[in-house]
């Protein structure tokens, strides 16, 4: 059923509902006709002995049993139900039995035994007859009244209501399932209509959208979502795109560096420091190249999941008092004024320490880089709101409004020339942002172009049971 198209599905559903709704409703009225039949009947039955009694009461002060009998002969043919009936006393003298009943010995109980009236059917010779027997009292004697009706007839009816119920369902079911199948054919025929236009759409025309119908109903808003999803996709795609030339253009500048300063140096004879000077510069770039290389693999595990960081238990006061110490370092070959602020005892977080000490020196490196001698940077940490968070603040050249936006794309930079020279290809913040982000915290800046900037670096703290006892609201 799994494979079958969703036409031929939604029509076996509908196929299935309609027989069960159809099943019920044969069943219900098939059921309710008979009920009708029997309370029709009934009514007839007990009417009859009513007659029987009215008839009695005037009669029996002034007839004898012989004369009664004939009365009830001669009347009885006469009423609608035939003659059908019998009559007996407290004693089972019959007071009058017709002849069918009489013939068949059909049994009746005595008055005294007959505290309910009761309905039963027989069958007698070919027939099913319906009887009712009723005790009635008749100046001041109980006697027994039993009444048959013959069913026959009704059952007859309800014979040929079954037969044209059953004939029917099927013809019924077989016109509901062709027109299942051609109205959900009919309703998906534009849910096909949309794929084809969807196959249309490839990599080489993904700017290409479907046509909306403005329905309000599904087959908009799958048109929208796919619209969306393709939206999305191109933007992957310019960005991978980017991305492939970015990285390319930021390989290529070191490695014909490597090869100019190469083939410079043996176009003749040189002195060793003439070597070493050009082995020195070949070793730079290749340093700087396989540092590029690393950050970009870094980046492509991240993005296909296969980096993974080893989380535990961890301290943020150690993690970053370890990359303040190398920060200091860097900042004092800059002539910058370095702080750091670090709270006493341990702020727990769950963290891999290495990748978050790797986040905050990228952003403490980048305050160093883009601030000039003679500035300062300070690096502070907090427990704030259920976050430990690292802020480090910079004197320094600070980023443009239209730019902030820009500095976790992968490869931006503010002024290339400038980063170049910084040692800087703009993959630094992509990563610290990443290794945030993996940490299920976040990584933003606020900066005043010529002023300065502040990153924040947030992580969640480590909450344990035990923790929370001891923090909780005192
Ligand atoms: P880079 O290796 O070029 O520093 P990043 O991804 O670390 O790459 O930073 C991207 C760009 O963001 C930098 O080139 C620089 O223009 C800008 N930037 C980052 N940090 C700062 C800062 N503290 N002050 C001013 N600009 C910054």
């Amino acid at each position: 059923m799994r494979d079958r198209s969703i036409g031929f599905r939604l029509a076996a559903w509908y196929f299935l509902v309609f027989a069960c709704g159809l099943g019920a409703f044969s069943v219900g009225a098939w059921f309710a006709m008979r009920a009708s039949l029997y309370h029709a009947i009934d009514d007839e039955l007990r009417d009859r002995v009513g007659g029987v009694a009215t008839f009695m009461n005037l009669q029996i002060a002034s007839l004898s049993v012989p004369e009664i009998r004939d009365e009830f002969r001669e009347h009885s043919v006469l009423g609608p139900g035939g003659d059908l009936f019998q009559v007996c006393d407290g004693r089972g003298q019959w007071l009058y039995r017709s002849v069918p009943l009489e013939n068949e010995n059909v049994p009746i109980e005595l008055p005294d035994r007959l505290t309910q009236p009761r309905f039963e059917n027989m069958q007698l010779q070919q027939h099913l007859l319906r009887f009712y027997s009723q005790r009635i009292v008749v100046d001041g004697k109980p006697y027994s009244v039993q009444v048959a009706s013959l069913m026959n007839e009704g059952l007859e009816a309800l014979e040929r209501f079954k037969l044209m119920l059953l004939l029917a369902a099927p013809l019924l079911l077989i016109a509901a399932s062709v027109g299942g199948y051609w109205l959900s054919t009919r309703a998906l025929a534009p849910v096909d209509e949309i794929s084809r236009a969807a196959q249309r759409i490839g990599i080489e025309n993904l700017a290409d959208r479907l046509e909306v119908p403005h329905t309000g109903d599904q087959l908009q808003r799958l048109s929208e979502t796919l619209n969306a999803t393709f939206a999305r996709l191109e933007a992957s795609v310019l960005r991978m795109k980017q991305f492939t030339a970015d990285a390319s253009h930021e390989l290529r500048a070191p490695i014909s560096l490597i090869r100019t300063t190469a083939e410079v140096a043996i176009q003749r004879d040189r002195t060793a420091p003439e070597y070493r000077e050009a082995l020195t510069e070949i070793l730079e770039e290749s340093e700087r190249t396989s540092q590029v290389v690393d950050s970009l693999m870094l980046l492509a595990r991240a993005d296909s999941g296969k980096e993974t960081l080893e989380y535990g238990p961890a301290d943020a006061c150690a993690v970053v008092r370890g990359a303040i110490e190398q920060g200091e370092k860097l900042a004092r070959s800059h002539s910058i004024e370095f702080r750091g602020r670090i709270p006493s005892g341990s702020i727990s977080i769950h963290a891999d320490s290495d990748a978050l000490r790797r986040a905050v020196l990228i952003v403490i490196d980048n305050a160093v880089k883009y601030t000039p001698s003679g500035g300062a940077v300070m690096v502070e940490l907090a427990d704030e709101g259920g976050f430990a968070v690292v802020s480090v603040t910079d004197t320094g050249i600070g980023i443009a409004k239209e730019d902030i936006a820009h500095v976790f794309d992968r490869f931006w930079r503010a002024d290339k020339a400038r980063s170049r020279e910084q040692s800087g290809v703009g993959l630094g913040l992509s990563i610290a942002k990443w290794i945030a982000e993996a940490h299920q915290g976040s990584l933003a800046v606020e900066s005043v172009a010529g002023r300065g900037s502040v990153f924040r670096l947030r992580v969640p703290l480590y909450v344990t049971a035990a923790v929370t006892t001891t923090h909780g609201p005192t």
